[in-house]
């Protein structure tokens, strides 16, 4: 019951009507068939409530899955569920006070891949400097994620550190044709960025075009 209000209170994927837990007995136990993580924080139970009802599922997140008690079932295929002693002090405020997580909504990204392909087609060098040292690397999104922009190579640039945050500020500029421009002395090596060998790789001009028009919007310049 705990658990399901938390889902719905905090607007998770899956939840289970409330109408159809208060029907249930007050020690009724729903038991956990299997679980799966789909976010890295949030987990989605598959629950087992009787022959009729299949397939129940309920996204809680890792914290409050950790709250859970556990179950054991036994030969006669009943369940014995283990005293919620050491489960209590997992949760965040004592005395069975309830808490509601904030769900950050995110895509679903293979983050690390992209960066991987990104420093590799650029031949981990950034490039607008002479920059190689990897840790100082950074695959920047054209056009940010979290502004529809997607994992595409289309999409991304291999940019050091500093250049990443310029590109980002609109410090540096850059243009359909590659060109680079900046009104203040950032280390621009060249006239026009490094590209992939690859044409196919290189950023979309679109998206070049779409990032000054949302710098545009963002700083009200240009
Ligand atoms: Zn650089």
């Amino acid at each position: 019951m705990e658990a399901n209000e938390a889902a719905i209170r905090e607007k998770r994927k899956n939840c289970v009507s409330r109408e159809l837990i208060i029907a249930l007995p007050d020690s009724y136990k729903a038991v956990v068939m299997w679980d799966t993580m789909f976010d890295p924080d949030e987990r989605v139970l598959c629950l087992y409530i009787n022959e009729e009802l299949s397939s129940l599922f309920l996204s809680v997140s890792e914290l409050r899955y950790e709250t859970l008690p556990l179950g054991v079932k036994n030969d006669d295929g009943s369940y014995k569920f283990e005293k919620a002693e050491d489960t209590e002090k997992k949760r965040p405020y004592p005395n069975g006070r309830e808490w509601t997580e904030s769900v950050i909504k995110r895509p679903l990204r293979k983050q690390n891949s992209f960066r991987e392909k990104i420093l590799n087609i650029y031949g981990g060098c950034c490039a607008v400097c002479d920059i190689s040292e990897k840790s100082l690397l950074r695959a920047a999104h054209i056009i940010d994620v979290a502004k529809g922009g997607s994992d595409n190579v289309n999409n991304g640039i291999c940019l050091c550190v500093n250049h990443e945050v310029a590109f980002d500020k609109g410090l540096l500029i850059i243009h359909e044709d590659y060109s680079v421009t900046s009104e203040v002395n950032i280390g621009i090596k060249s006239l026009k960025i490094k590209l992939p060998i690859d044409p196919r790789m290189y950023p979309l001009s679109s998206n070049l075009t779409k990032k000054k028009i949302n710098l545009c919007r963002a700083y009200n310049y240009m």
